[in-house]
């Protein structure tokens, strides 16, 4: 067990919605938080990355930085999603890796996997067949962080770990229509409609997809009990264990925001890949388990929502 209790804990990217649970998360070890604002250290830069990490010399790097986004900003902005995240990625571990970080945790996406994976999903997966085409850019950049981890390990010895989340949501969510994930966005929609006194909630795609989601809460849970228990090549799946529809999810945030039209669905949207539920065998034998179902994590997010964006 590797013991976080006066440690110094970097988290890169802490005004993010993962970066900021970790925060809330860390607050209950005993240990020190690092973090650094964006106007001060830009990680897309190689030299000031350097410097810092060398000048604060954290214990620990948990790298959560990421130019996220749903299906929609994934498929149009390709070469921002890949060359952003490669280089926060390489800049990060690899200045980890020369200030002798003991130990880095990277963040992946269950988007790494092949469009077709078996269900649910082993990570013996990785690379076994083509990705899905909206979000390939970022697949791509979170494979090549998870295996630069992997080689500083057999290269260096370095404790370098890697995990994939399945879809997250929860406070400090994204919720613009356009670049979000599919909660945040359904969440607005099924707020809007009911102020407005609407008819329908718009659903993209067919409403078929299915789709697992994990509360970013038990997400930081889960990687601050990979941190202290997992020490390992392979990367983890962390992941609720289930998944719903489209379609089904769009009903319980209706039910959730109290909103009682009805459901339509635009067909030029894309669906993306069918079916992306994580096997989540690894993380349950370490011995942890979600604790926050999918309908009270969805009322925390509406919560959260109503007081921080819809004000
Ligand atoms: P993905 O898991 O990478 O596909 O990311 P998203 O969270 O963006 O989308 C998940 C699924 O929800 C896809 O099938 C989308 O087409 C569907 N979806 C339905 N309505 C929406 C919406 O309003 N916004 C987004 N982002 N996705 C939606």
């Amino acid at each position: 067990c590797y013991r976080l209790a006066g440690k110094r804990v970097f988290v890169a990217g802490h005004r993010g919605m993962v970066g900021a649970a970790l925060v809330r998360r860390l607050a209950k070890e005993n240990c020190e938080i690092l973090t650094v604002g964006r106007e001060e250290l830009d990680l897309g830069d190689q030299e000031t990355t350097r410097a810092w990490i060398a000048r604060e010399k954290p214990d620990v790097v948990l790298l959560a930085a990421a130019k996220v986004g749903g299906i929609l900003a994934n498929d149009s902005f390709p070469a921002d999603f890949l060359y952003e995240n490669l280089v926060i990625e390489t800049n990060v571990i690899e200045a980890a890796f020369r200030s002798e970080v003991e130990k880095l945790l990277f963040l992946g996406s269950s988007c790494i996997y092949p469009r077709l994976a078996a269900q649910p999903i082993r990570e013996e997966a990785l690379l076994t067949g083509p990705l899905e085409p909206t979000n390939e850019w970022y697949a791509v950049a979170k494979i090549a962080g998870l295996k630069l981890c992997q080689a500083y390990r057999r290269q260096h010895g370095a404790d370098f770990i890697a995990a994939m989340p399945c879809n997250l949501y929860g406070p400090g969510d994204n919720f613009d229509l356009e670049n979000s994930h599919v909660i945040p966005a359904l969440i607005r929609k099924a707020h809007e409609a009911k102020t407005r006194g609407g008819e329908t909630l718009t659903v993209w795609g067919s409403g078929a997809p299915r789709r697992e989601f994990l509360h970013v809460d038990d997400c930081a849970d889960a990687l601050v009990f990979l941190l202290q228990n997992y020490s390992g090549e392979q990367h983890v799946n962390v992941g609720a264990g289930e998944d719903v529809t489209i379609a089904e999810l769009a009903r319980l945030v209706m039910e959730v925001a109290g909103f009682e039209g009805e459901l339509a669905f635009d067909h030029s949207k894309p669906d993306g890949t069918p079916r992306k539920l994580l096997d989540v065998g690894r993380l349950s034998a370490l011995g942890w388990r979600p604790s926050i179902g999918l309908r009270d994590g969805l009322a925390d997010a509406y919560a959260w929502f109503c007081d921080h964006v819809a004000v």
